[in-house]
């Protein structure tokens, strides 16, 4: 048994920069935050090995460390992740935490263990591929003539995929479709996100829009809090519905949405879903009902999620710019390559992150 131990959990928060990311969905309300402050997350061991995550909106992530996760996380072997994860969980039950942290330790774990074992992540994790398909995850562009400039752009820089984050206006999102299958011809994956936008009614609407342009999937139309209401969407329409990504409650959660056939595809990610732990607790549970767990999100944790399991289709690469450019992590045939370091290849480096840190606990 490895006798390992966290010395400390240490967290620096990042220099303010300009969010690229542009989602504006609904008319007259703000998208993303048009400012990010990340941070990352440093688990140190008393063996010289320190697990690496990074979680968005810093300063909470400050708070949650110095207030919470410190304490319950100082003393404990990193390579016991399934005690660690339940015990978050139960921190959780006080804390609520957002979404978007409450894997991030459990991804740091994951670092340290596959360093110990002097393994890539995905092949720790079971070992699939090593490459994946990736699909240009579009942000909002202005209009749809935008839209096909920056598809056209996509295809030559060797996507074989294009997934639409649109207005959340029915009839324009509609034309968008239309257009967009138009323009690109049937051999091309489409796919549509509405980031929750819609109503019943309106995820209807477009959803027979998108059945009709073959999209491949439809995702999030609606809030996830109602699976009921997914379960009547599902009813009406013949597209594969995408489903839970942002819901909480990990697996838990997940297994509802399948009980009650509110989807056909269900989301997976190690950053909304619990982590690596969390995120492979769910691509087991999709692959026992032969349903299809495709990751959600970019980075590297979620492309080694993607290379470890065989059911997902793709990993996603958000496409933030007109011109477009495509992230270092997919090459000209569209294919994602997972690091093959050990770990889970953060290149962090301390000093550089004790220099540039604005704050760190
Ligand atoms: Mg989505």
């Amino acid at each position: 048994m490895t006798r390992t131990k966290i010395l400390d959990v240490k967290a620096y928060l990042l220099p303010k920069e300009a969010n690229p990311l542009s989602f504006q969905w609904r008319a007259g309300l703000p998208g993303s935050d048009p400012v990010q402050e990340r941070a990352v997350i440093r688990v140190v061991t008393d063996e010289g090995i320190d697990g690496f995550a990074e979680a968005q909106r810093g300063v909470i992530a400050l708070d949650i460390v110095h207030r919470r996760l410190k304490s319950a996380l100082v003393g404990e072997n990193p390579l016991w992740k399934e005690k660690l994860w339940k015990k978050i969980w139960e921190i959780d039950r006080i804390e609520e935490l957002p979404l978007y942290l409450l894997g991030t330790i459990d991804t740091a774990l994951w670092d340290i263990t596959s360093k110990v074992a002097g393994l890539p992540l995905y092949q720790l994790l079971g070992g699939y591929r090593s490459t994946v398909p990736a699909y240009a995850s579009t942000v909002t562009f202005a209009t749809i003539d935008e839209y096909l400039t920056v598809a056209d752009q996509c295809l030559a820089t060797g996507f074989t995929a294009i997934k639409l984050h649109a207005w959340g206006d029915v009839r324009r999102d509609a034309a968008l479709a239309k257009a967009l299958r138009r323009h690109v011809g049937d051999e091309i994956d489409l796919m549509y996100d509405g980031s929750a936008a819609y109503d019943f009614h309106d995820a209807v609407r477009l959803g027979h829009t998108l059945e009709e342009e073959k999209f491949r999937w439809y995702e999030e139309p609606m809030r996830e809090f109602s699976i009921s209401s997914y379960e009547r969407l599902r009813s009406r329409l013949g597209i594969p519905l995408l489903v839970a990504e942002t819901s909480e409650g990990c697996h838990y959660n997940t297994a509802d949405f399948i009980a009650f056939h509110a989807g056909d595809i269900v989301r997976t990610s190690t950053g909304l879903k619990g982590g690596v732990t969390g995120a492979m607790r769910i691509a087991h549970l999709a692959d026992a009902f032969q349903l299809r767990a495709e990751v959600h999100g970019g980075g590297i944790a979620n492309l080694h999620v993607a290379c470890a399991i065989p059911n997902t289709t793709y990993y996603e690469s958000l496409v933030m710019s007109n011109p477009v450019i495509r992230e270092p992590l997919v090459n000209d045939q569209g294919l994602a390559s997972v690091p093959e370091t050990p770990g889970v290849g953060y290149a962090f480096d301390v000093e550089d992150l004790q220099l540039r840190a604005t704050a760190q606990i």
